[in-house]
């Protein structure tokens, strides 16, 4: 099964996904994860892509459409894939359909997680983050000890894009960027939306009806 997972900054994609990964065995592939292990190891992609992430704003099409069509290419994507963040453009949409094309695949479910914009600040401006790829939230999902990761143990951090100018921008670009996709799948008859207010449970359990 071949699975995009559409929505806001803060829509709660990536906790998705990972509930995701267990039931549906395939992996979850999100750009922001490569992109940041690339800042971390100080690549020559992780450099470039630094300066648009600090600032909030999308790294180039020509950069996440690389790393999508190599990771895609990748074993474990043989029975399938959670696209977490990618598409982000209609471009992008665009050379993803090409590429799986390609290779006889195509798209199954574009799930569109919905959220209105005055939950989304404070959904990312109390996020705190864990290497291991846990998420927590200060008010909504606390971490037992504060800034301790309730899983790995390790100490939680805050990135540097849920910092509350940057996610401005992020909502901004979303709106004229990426909500246009809602149009372009669901014109494919591959949209299903979804209402993202829930607990993340609920939320799950209607990801997981509308792709049965
Ligand atoms: P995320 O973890 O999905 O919120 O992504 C964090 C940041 O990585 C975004 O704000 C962008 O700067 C960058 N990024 C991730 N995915 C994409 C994408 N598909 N296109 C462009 N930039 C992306």
């Amino acid at each position: 099964m071949n699975l995009i997972l559409l929505g806001p900054p803060g829509a709660g994609k990536g906790t998705q996904a990972k509930k995701m990964i267990d039931a549906l065995q395939i992996p979850q592939i999100s750009t922001g994860d490569i992109l940041r292990a690339a800042v971390k190891g100080g690549t020559a992609m992780g450099i470039e892509a630094k300066k648009y992430m600090d600032a909030g704003q999308l790294v180039p099409d020509s950069v996440v459409i690389g790393i999508i069509d190599d990771r895609l290419k990748e074993d474990d994507c043989v029975k399938g894939f959670i696209l977490d963040g990618f598409p982000r453009t209609v471009d992008q949409a665009a050379s993803l359909a090409d590429m799986l094309e390609k290779g006889g695949r195509k798209i199954d479910h574009v799930v569109s997680i919905e959220v209105p914009d005055g939950d989304l600040l404070a959904r990312l401006t109390g996020r705190w983050m864990c290497t291991c790829g846990a998420s927590f939230h200060k008010i909504f999902n606390p971490s037992k000890v504060d800034e301790v990761c309730d899983l790995c143990g390790a100490n939680l951090y805050q990135r540097d894009d849920d910092k509350e100018a940057a996610i401005k921008v992020r909502l901004e670009n979303y709106h004229n960027q990426t909500a246009p996709l809602i149009d372009f799948y669901n014109s494919r008859s591959l949209l299903r939306s979804i209402p993202g207010t829930g607990s993340p449970d609920d939320i799950y359990t209607a990801i997981m009806a509308v792709i049965d």
